[in-house]
């Protein structure tokens, strides 16, 4: 585990020196499928931010409150997971919808919490996956954002489409990065300075695109085992 996880710093180090980056770009462990065991290996290692895509699981493998390390939302979240979701998690890094948005502040409002979150694009125009795809829809979260006091926008992300053909997916990065400048100018009041994109198969791709957390999986914890 120390080995894979230094590997990974190591390839991102040399990512970012290979296009000049001198910030910085966090890495997000996740753990999905996992058991809790693997999670505190990592925690050992020094890793402290974990993604779990389903509310579910969260809430059966971690331990009600913990302070070492973070744990984000990065699944599409349904209305009726919310309450729960917002209990537990850290930040929500997969929010698709105004519908949501406003769903999440109601319920942390409720708790006296102020909750990140991440705005979910589709760049990759794959159907089957969430993210918003409407510009209006998107603006308006944005027009809304400073009124929802139980929410606090961080940034953006992203899902790559599914091809190694390095063109694509570094176009659709490419986009992300845009649509955060965009808003930045048009929204100078909220932070956009989150960009989290690239995972196993493309992270090295998306730092030179100007990912600022790549989101790992496989590489750290090896292959996923579904039944
Ligand atoms: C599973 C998952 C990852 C990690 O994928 P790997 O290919 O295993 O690195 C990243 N982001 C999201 C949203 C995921 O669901």
């Amino acid at each position: 585990m120390a080995d894979r996880i230094a590997g990974i710093l190591d390839r991102m180090q040399q990512a970012m020196l290979s296009c000049g980056r001198v910030d910085t770009v966090e890495l997000m462990a996740v753990s999905k499928t996992h058991p809790l065991e693997a999670v505190l290996a990592a925690v050992d290692c020094g890793q402290l931010l974990f993604g779990e895509n389903r509310v579910q699981e969260i809430q059966t493998k971690f331990p009600e409150t913990r302070s070492a390390y973070q744990v984000h939302l990065i699944g599409h979240l349904q209305s009726n997971k919310v309450r729960k979701a917002v209990g537990l998690v850290d930040a929500i890094d997969s929010v698709d919808s105004l519908k949501l948005v406003r769903l999440i502040n109601t319920e942390a409002l409720k708790l006296e919490k102020r909750i990140p979150i991440l705005l979910e694009w589709n760049t990759s125009g794959e159907t089957a996956k969430s993210g918003f795809t409407d510009e209006r829809e998107f603006f308006a979260v944005l027009d809304e954002a400073p009124q929802l006091q139980g929410v606090e926008i961080r940034g953006l992300m992203t899902i790559g489409p599914l091809t190694d053909n390095e063109t694509m997916v570094r176009t659709a990065f490419a986009k992300l990065r845009d649509l955060a400048r965009t808003c930045s100018e048009r929204y100078p009041a909220l932070s956009f300075d989150t960009l989290s994109m690239g995972m196993s198969q493309d992270f090295l791709w998306a730092i030179k695109e100007g990912s600022t957390m790549v989101r790992i999986g496989t590489a750290i914890f090896g292959g996923r085992d579904y039944r």
